[in-house]
This record gives structure tokens, sequence and C-alpha cells, in this order.
């Protein structure tokens, strides 16, 4: 006999007085088994519901052949207990997972489209449909069929039926479980959908408040659809506004404008990131004059703010003036890097060189032959 679930009958309990009959651990995480729980375990697509049992946070609920497994922070005593659920998550999972029945149900009903997955996490829901990706224009147009039927605020109530009933009631979806036996639970949006579902519900469309269509990208064959429902899209809205707020702020422009603000800026950055390259290139070739002055084959050079690019195109640079030398430089920027290279009238192997200059500078660095270089 599989644990007695009160949240099939009456999804509204948030709170009652209930024994634990059973205790154990599962890779060291403890359990309690309740007599009658309110807990709705993982499955089905919809996450598990979280609470407390006393005063002892539930942080999984997990299903093992029938038995309602409340996973907890610490170990709790066999007896009678007050079980506690986080009616605020519960909510937002209904609201959610409601909303996915009536997204489900317009787009097979009106559109052809078959949902063929569906995920409920914490911060993401989203269905899987055939077809290809519909366009911003498509989705928005969802969007407005769902929210019609939402302000219809119709019931949505539970039933338990014989499977050979199902095809005579018009059911959405007639897969069963391997296994099962006995009565199934039907889920029904009053003359919208009837679907067999063992998850939580909101009991009337009204309390979805509203559903949001967001985004929908090719997804294995077929398309996923983003949504958010109710309290979702109040909380990512605050977000934006926030956002909102921030870029107003150090933008001094209204929201109108960020995106021309930006495109300035942009546009400045492309203009200025070529200026400095130019003279880069400029103080390259007039460092490199300057070193080719240097008395001896061996000339050394620390140079403020060079990354490795211009490392290596001023040795290149000085070494074609002076095809004898051994040229070290440093550059000192974020992070300092280092090249050792030697022309093609210089020694052949620079390593010794490179080496200690690495040490020196207690960098990571190697190299072969005529070139040697590295970093810290
Ligand atoms: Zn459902």
């Amino acid at each position: 006999m599989p644990d007695e679930k009160l949240f099939y009958e009456d999804p509204t309990l948030e709170r009652i007085e209930t024994e634990v009959i059973e205790t154990g651990d599962e890779g060291g995480r403890p359990w309690a088994r309740l007599e009658r729980t309110i807990f709705h375990p993982e499955g089905g697509g919809q996450p598990a519901d979280w609470g407390a049992l006393g005063d002892v946070p539930v942080v999984n609920v997990q299903e093992r052949e029938g038995r309602v497994l409340h996973f907890v922070n610490s170990p709790v005593a066999v007896g009678p207990v007050v079980a506690c659920l986080d009616a605020g998550r519960r909510f937002d999972l209904s609201q959610q997972h409601t909303a996915q029945h009536l997204l489900t149900a317009v787009l097979l009903e009106r559109h052809g489209l078959p949902t063929t997955a569906f995920h409920l996490g914490e911060s993401y829901a989203a269905i899987e449909v055939d077809g290809k990706v519909p366009d911003p224009e498509a989705l928005a147009g969802f969007e407005d069929e769902v929210n019609a039927i939402v302000r219809e605020a119709r019931t949505v109530r539970t039933l338990w039926i014989e499977p050979g009933q199902m095809k005579a009631l018009g059911v959405r979806s007639r897969m069963l479980p391997e296994g099962h036996t006995g009565k199934v639970r039907i889920v029904e949006i009053e003359g919208v959908d009837i679907n067999t579902c063992g998850g939580t519900h909101v009991q009337n469309l009204s309390e979805i408040q509203m559903i949001h269509i967001f985004h929908a990208e090719p997804a294995r064959g077929g398309a996923r659809i983003h949504f958010l429902a109710g309290g979702r899209i109040l909380s990512r809205l605050g977000k934006a506004d926030a956002l909102e707020a921030a870029l107003k702020d150090r933008l001094g422009t209204s929201p109108m404008d960020f995106a021309r603000v930006v495109d300035g800026w942009l546009t400045e950055r492309r203009r200025l990131k070529k200026r400095v390259k130019r003279l880069e290139d400029e103080n390259a070739e007039h460092i490199a004059r300057e070193l080719a002055l240097t008395d001896g084959d061996r000339i050394e050079k620390t140079i403020q703010g060079a990354g490795p690019d211009m490392l290596r195109s001023l040795a290149k640079a000085v070494l074609e003036l002076r095809p004898e030398a051994v040229v070290s430089l440093v550059g000192e920027a974020e992070v300092t890097c280092f090249i050792v290279q030697s022309g093609p009238a210089g020694p052949q192997d620079v390593s010794d060189v490179g080496e200690a200059l690495r040490d020196r500078l207690k960098a990571r660095g190697g190299g072969k032959g005529r070139t040697f270089q590295g970093r810290t």
C-alpha cells in the first residue's frame, strides 16, 4: 500500500499533525516516512516540495516504490510531528505547472503542436513541441490566447477514474506508468483540457494570474518554448526594473536611449582601438631603432605596458637591424611577459639566457632554438 498523499485530494493543506512511522538514511542523508504526507515528491516533471518536520527542514522528497521519503537536515524521531509545507514554493510550482497544462492544451488543440517534454525547475519552466521554432509574433499570439483563457477564471479539479473511462472522457495523454494498476488521477481545466497527472495545481485558472511566453529555441528536432507564470513574472519584472534603474543612473538617459548610447560607445571604442594600434606601432618602431643602437650583442629592455604581441614585433624589428644580436625584452602590464630571441647571425640556441630570465622573473615559459618566451 503506497503512503497516503493528502495533496492529491486537498492541495491547499499547508500544515498537518501526523506521525513519523519510519526513519533511515540514504548515502548519509537522513529521511523520515510519515503516516500521511502533504509533501509532493519529485516526479512527473515537478520538483519536490520543501518545508519542515517540527523545526527540522525538509530539503528533498523522493518516492521509492510507493514509500515517500522526506529527506531532512538532521534525523527526526519516530512519533507525532507537525509537518509544515513551504507554501510559497508549492504555490509557485503549482502556478507554473497549471500554466503548462493550459499552454500544452492550447498549442495542441488550436495549433496542432503536441508537447513532447516539460521542464519545471526553481527558476525555469519550458515545454518542448514538435515543429519549427515559432517566431516572436507567433509566441505573442500564443501568449494572448492563453491569457484570455486565464481571465475566464475556469475551475481546475482533480478526479479519479478507471483507465477504461479515459477514452470516452477525451483524456489528452493516456500514457500510464509501466505496471500501473487501479484508478487514474485526472486533472481537468473546465472546458479546456483533461489530462492524467500526479502533480500539484492551482484550483482556479485565475490563480495563475498571467502567463508570459518570452523565448523559443531549437531543441531535439523541435522547439523549446520558455514561459513564466504568476509570481515569477512579477519577480522578473522587479529585477528588470532594478537593472533599468541602475543603467539609467549610470548612462544618464531614459531606457529608450540605452541602445543608442551603447552603440555610440561601441563606435568610439572601435575608433580608439585603431588609434591605439597605430600609436603603438609608431612607438615600437621608435623603440626598435633606439635599441638597435645598443653597444655589444646583448640587447635588454623592460617596456611598461607592453604585452606579448608587442614584445614579439619589437624583437623582430630589432633583429632585422641587428641580426647578430640576442634581444631580451620584458613587458610589464597586468602580467609580466618576456621574450628572448636571437637573429639569423646570432647564437642558434638562447635557452640558457631564457631560463635565467624566466627564473629571475619567477615566470613560466619555455622555448627552443632561437626563441624563448613566457609570462608570470
Ligand atoms: Zn499536472
